[in-house]
């Protein structure tokens, strides 16, 4: 079995091959694949880089290169339902682009033709992530995931992903490993702790919390490897 983690930016990454110690660098596509062996099981980690373009190739190099069968995504997010505060953990049932528009034609937005609204993640690997949950105490919440090539820091532009796709939290890449996931049929799975609320203090609010909401997150990937391991 191997088993991708990626993330977006190396904050993202580093808490993980820091626990992971031990890692070869392998360099493909303008990125660094960082391979590793944990408890038995392969593991490719990498960060695609921001956005939708980074993310669809990353995800792709990772299942088509290095034959990854399941993949976990880790980073941090703008959150959208207010019951999320900062450092708040978020698994995406349905991953969506919320930036997706060819409402003109009479199409819903976020939806292309041959395409979907949204994009639902592996209810296996979402159970694990509740198993563990529930056993380390650790309060999480599963929704929506609007995902778009924007940095959203505007009231305005918030209201409207909520309203519009029901989101509870929006980021810039997940929809994008959801599409390219399903496309290859590999299980995925994205968490999210938040790091902002995509209001007029997100970006301050977002360097303040990157480092600590991208470790939460990380952490909680390390639990359910932990899980999926001693599972098989
Ligand atoms: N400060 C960075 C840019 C960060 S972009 C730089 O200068 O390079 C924000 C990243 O965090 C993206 O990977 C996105 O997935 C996530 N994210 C967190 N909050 C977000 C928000 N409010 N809007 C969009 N993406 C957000």
């Amino acid at each position: 079995m191997t088993i991708a983690i990626l993330g977006a930016m190396q904050e993202e990454i580093e808490p993980l091959l820091e626990f992971f110690g031990k890692y070869e660098t392998i360099e493909y596509a303008e990125n660094k694949f960082y391979t590793t062996s944990y408890k038995g099981v392969d593991l490719v980690l990498a960060y695609s880089k921001i956005g939708k373009v980074y993310a669809t190739l990353t995800t792709t190099v990772l299942v088509e290169k290095f034959k990854c069968e399941k993949l976990l995504f880790s980073g941090v997010a703008g959150g959208v339902n207010p019951e999320l505060k900062i450092g708040d953990l978020i698994i995406g049932t349905g991953l969506c682009q919320h930036d997706l528009d060819i409402t003109e034609f009479g199409h819903p937005h976020g939806f292309v033709p041959g395409g979907e609204v949204c994009t639902l993640a592996d209810e296996s690997l979402i159970a694990i992530a509740k198993d563990v949950a529930n056993e380390k105490n650790i309060p999480i919440k599963t929704g929506i995931i609007a995902t778009g090539d924007q940095f959203i820091a505007c009231n305005d532009k918030k209201c409207f992903i909520k309203d519009t796709f029901e989101a509870d939290a929006l980021e810039m890449e997940g929809a994008a490993v959801a599409v390219a996931c399903k496309s290859l049929n590999i299980p995925f799975f994205v968490l999210r702790a938040i790091s902002d609320t995509a209001d007029m203090d997100a970006g301050f609010s977002f360097d303040e919390f990157l480092k600590s909401s991208a470790k939460t997150s990380a952490d909680f990937i390390i639990s359910m490897l932990d899980h999926m391991i001693a599972k098989n």
